[in-house]
């Protein structure tokens, strides 16, 4: 497309209550998930209670940001037009060394390199409204 201006923004992430303290720690280029203070396991996505006792007595702790590709999937179509100049991107499923998976995007690497088991570490992308997306870069370990 040679008109910048037909070209939709990208869709912003929408932070939910349960969601609002992991966005803002993003916005502060900090990851943090939720923790539970009754069992100690941390978990993502963010939710009212604790998914592995059960517990509401929880907190959003700062984890390392450094974890494993734990599976991918190269993205070559055009899904939204926002992200026409994107394409091939990877969104992949990242075991932080805490234990939880997050759905992210696997960044700073031609897709075609990407591995399972590869090593990568958090990389905040600005998504508008002052937000930022924690991505995943290959790190040495
Ligand atoms: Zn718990």
């Amino acid at each position: 497309m040679s008109d910048n201006a037909t070209i939709p923004a990208k869709p912003t992430p929408r932070p939910s209550p349960e969601s609002q303290p992991y966005w803002q720690a993003a916005s502060e280029h900090r990851l943090e998930i939720p923790r539970c203070n009754a069992c100690g396991e941390h978990w993502f996505p963010p939710s009212r209670s604790c998914p592995h006792c059960l517990s509401a007595d929880i907190t959003f702790a700062h984890v390392t940001g450094r974890g494993k590709v734990y599976s991918f999937i190269i993205y070559d179509r055009v899904y939204h037009p926002a992200f026409a100049g994107d394409v091939p991107y990877v969104v992949g499923l990242v075991e932080l060394d805490e234990g939880p998976r997050m759905i992210t995007n696997i960044v700073g690497i031609a897709p075609e390199d990407v591995r399972c088991e590869m090593r990568v570490e958090v990389d905040f992308r600005p998504a508008g409204d002052g937000l930022a997306i924690p991505c995943f870069k290959p790190s040495a370990g």
